[in-house]
């Protein structure tokens, strides 16, 4: 090798060529500290062939535009599976071993939030409410999660018919769905056998982990960690600001139908719980919050119904009868 009029000789064992990298200067280490930066050359892999294939294959990726926008809309669909298929299904397996004390931190700040601005102290009578929760003890009794469960009520006059469970098992029902259904108890039955499949699926602290997730993820790939550091006191509200999925709503539907009849009672019940709610709402969405704006009785779930009953769609029994007004109690539930 010539540098400046002086001869050396190495064996091509003891030198290093840096690999192609599309058109950067190639770098050839020689023993000891010396190298020598080089413009490419085609001569240059032939006496120092590079063994590499990974090497190979940045260089030809390097060199191909088509690559780098392949690769760009790689990351894009890689992010799009990670929100829709990794993200659930990491927060489903992360849902069953969060502490009870993160639950309960988690729902009750949801509640105090809703009381603040939607909810207020129910009006129904004492012993209408005692007289339901026991009705609830007695359909969530040897559940897996039992001891998770209480029922409680508010007024919700802007909100309307309603019922909720928090991911600590809470669940809350508006005394406006209480006054709708009226002496067909069974069909505020079925509709907490639904809310009981929420809590039994963990979907609330799924919903928690999700939409908090979304939050840390975003902040990685956005450079901007800041919203992360106040994720305790945005869980409630990351909560309240998103729904089920439909996907959950069936869940809860069919942990419902085997409650029900585990029961003696019947999918039918959540048919006519439906239609009656469908028919209140008519078109109209189920309020402002999403979280409480996820039990869109849809005619599918109401079919789903039927047939869990053993029903042909649209028979009779599954039709809501009518209220009488007056708020006479009936004991037909229990
Ligand atoms: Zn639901």
């Amino acid at each position: 090798m010539d540098s400046e009029g002086e001869s050396m000789e190495f064996a091509a064992a003891e030198l290093t060529l840096s690999p192609r990298l599309g058109r950067t200067v190639r770098v050839l280490r020689l023993p000891g500290e010396g190298q020598l930066q080089l413009a490419d050359s085609p001569l240059l892999d032939q006496w120092l062939p590079t063994p590499s294939r990974i090497e190979g294959w940045a260089d030809w990726l390097e060199r191909r535009r088509s690559a780098a926008i392949g690769a760009g809309i790689a990351t894009v669909l890689g992010v799009v599976l990670f929100f829709e298929f990794a993200l659930p299904w990491m927060a489903n397996r992360l849902a069953p071993v969060m502490p009870r004390a993160m639950e309960r931190t988690i729902s009750d700040q949801a509640m105090a939030l809703l009381d603040h601005t939607q909810l207020q102290p129910s009006k129904l009578p004492a012993e209408r409410r005692l007289a339901l929760q026991l009705v609830f003890k007695d359909l969530t009794r040897g559940l897996p999660r039992e001891l998770d469960y209480r029922l409680s009520f508010r007024d919700a006059p802007e909100l309307g018919p309603n019922a909720f469970a928090l991911p600590d098992g809470h669940v809350v029902v508006t005394d406006q769905l209480v006054q709708l259904v009226g002496e067909h108890e069974d069909e505020l039955v079925a509709v907490l056998a639904h809310e009981a499949g929420h809590h039994e699926h963990r979907h609330g602290m799924r919903q928690a982990l999700q939409s908090s997730a979304v939050v840390v993820v975003a902040g990685f790939l956005f450079g901007d960690l800041s919203g992360t550091g106040s994720l305790s006191v945005s869980i409630p509200v990351l909560l309240l600001e998103s729904g089920f999925s439909r996907d959950h709503e069936r869940e809860a539907d069919r942990f419902a139908f085997g409650l029900l009849d585990k029961h003696r009672r019947s999918p039918a019940d959540f048919a006519r719980a439906m239609r009656r709610l469908s028919a209140h709402y008519g078109e109209r969405d189920f309020g402002a919050i999403s979280y409480l704006s996820t039990h869109p009785p849809s005619a599918e779930r109401v079919e789903a119904a039927e047939r869990a009953a053993g029903l042909a769609p649209g028979d009779p029994a599954a039709m809501p009868a009518p209220v009488e007004r007056k708020g006479k109690k009936s004991s037909s539930g229990g």
